[in-house]
């Protein structure tokens, strides 16, 4: 019953609110993991990308203005990740922040000693807990010059790992998944790379990784998706693991 009204409320939000083809077609030549899918996927994830666009809300701010082709264009990266997943998978949070480049976010952190910091860093992106995903433009729009790049993936990587608590690399896994060897595969390649990033060894993946284990886990999700040959060939491991998750397989 509840799959019904469900497809009822699907089948009318994409009635009403259909995605013109040549912002479709716009979007797929500007997002090479969704050029990359067969016919019947890319027509899944125009779905997915249209009920994202009634569900969740895009603000730009500063001064920036997003058009519908650069709205359609963001909600298909932001469904790359979900398209065997589903709009579930995002549960929980409404907002799209959108500054014009990378911003600095205006917070206090107070250390464990009690000290309190003044956070000055540039961010490209930034998803919170059960708040907005936040996103330089000027990032996203860069997306695939920068080679296995793709903030909008990276952000939303994050949001499916804080799916159950806290970002730290293990988003919740599906009943045939087993955590230990995610673990085990996640933990041992990072240690590798760690190893290789100290002697000075170039990196298969963006060293930004490297930070913690959320942000790894957020790296190679780009990577998965935007370079997937070249993350099978040097992370085999980790690449099966993010098959099996994203129930996926771009190469
Ligand atoms: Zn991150």
């Amino acid at each position: 019953m509840f799959n019904k009204i469900r497809n009822w409320r699907v089948r009318r939000i994409v009635a009403r609110h259909p995605i013109p083809e040549p912002l479709w077609q716009a979007a797929l030549e500007r997002c090479a993991p969704a050029r990359r899918l067969g016919a019947s996927d890319q027509a899944a994830l125009r779905v997915l990308a249209t009920l994202f666009l009634q569900e969740k809300s895009l603000e730009p701010v500063q001064g920036l203005e997003l058009d519908d082709a650069d709205r359609v264009l963001l909600a298909t990266h932001a469904c790359v990740p979900i398209l065997k997943l589903g709009l579930d998978w995002y549960e929980g949070w409404h907002s799209v922040i959108v500054y014009p480049d990378v911003f600095v976010p205006n917070r206090t952190q107070v250390d464990d000693a009690g000290v309190v910091h003044q956070n000055h860093t540039a961010l490209a992106g930034e998803a919170w807990g059960r708040g907005p995903v936040i996103l330089s433009w000027a990032d996203v729009l860069d997306t695939g010059r920068r080679p296995g790049h793709n903030v909008v993936i990276h952000e939303m990587a994050h949001k499916l790992d804080l799916q159950n608590g806290v970002a730290n690399g293990f988003p919740p896994l599906h009943r045939r998944m087993d955590g230990r060897v995610w673990t085990k595969v996640f933990s041992s390649a990072w240690n590798h790379l760690r190893d290789e990033h100290r002697k000075g060894i170039h990196l298969p993946i963006d060293p930004y990784g490297l930070e913690n284990p959320a942000e790894f886990f957020a790296v190679v999700s780009e990577q998965f998706f935007e370079e997937p040959k070249a993350l099978r060939e040097h992370l085999p491991e980790v690449y099966r693991q993010l098959e099996l998750f994203y129930r996926q397989q771009p190469y």
